[in-house]
């Protein structure tokens, strides 16, 4: 059977990872169940198309001016994940990543350069509120941990 995650609405955004030109991509399977998830769709795996080496190639081929690849979701295949940054890292691109979980293993954010933790609650809203559990970081390798604060738009050293 494949080992490769499936995937759907690939874009190019410019707010979800401050200065970074990224090409987004929502992994499917995720089954945290958030309440107000504007992606439901994707929480059965196999919704959208099989991601494999190849056609991850061709999208980072195709967009040649983003400077950073952010993943939503796929934490059920920490390996293929792995395989997938693995391969934007050769590509000389920044890696970010979304997840609802409140921990990431440590192979991942060896990988990272951003990632954002924290279920989605839609009373307390997303990365922008005030009042949001959401935290947005900044991996300086090899062990420094910096957060992104939305009101005044910099980063504040949390970890060294
Ligand atoms: S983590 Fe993201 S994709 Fe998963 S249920 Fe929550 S909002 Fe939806």
């Amino acid at each position: 059977m494949s080992n490769n995650l499936f995937f759907s609405n690939p874009q190019v955004v410019l707010q979800e990872v401050p200065d970074e030109l990224s090409l987004a991509i929502s992994i499917s399977g995720c089954n945290l169940g958030c309440s107000g998830c504007h992606s439901s769709e994707t929480w059965d795996k196999s919704y959208g198309s099989e991601l494999t080496d190849t056609i991850l190639r061709n999208l980072l081929t195709k967009h040649k001016h983003i400077s950073c690849l952010l993943i939503y979701d796929g934490m059920h295949n920490v390996d293929r994940l792995t395989e997938l940054l693995v391969i934007a890292k050769s590509f000389n691109l920044k890696t970010a990543m979304y997840t609802g979980l409140n921990v990431l293993e440590l192979e991942l954010v060896n990988l990272l350069d951003y990632y954002k933790l924290g279920k989605y609650d839609k009373q307390l809203g997303g990365l922008s509120s005030t009042t949001t559990n959401q935290r947005l970081y900044k991996v300086i390798q090899p062990n420094a941990i910096h957060q992104y604060n939305f009101q005044s738009k910099q980063w504040n050293i949390v970890h060294t």
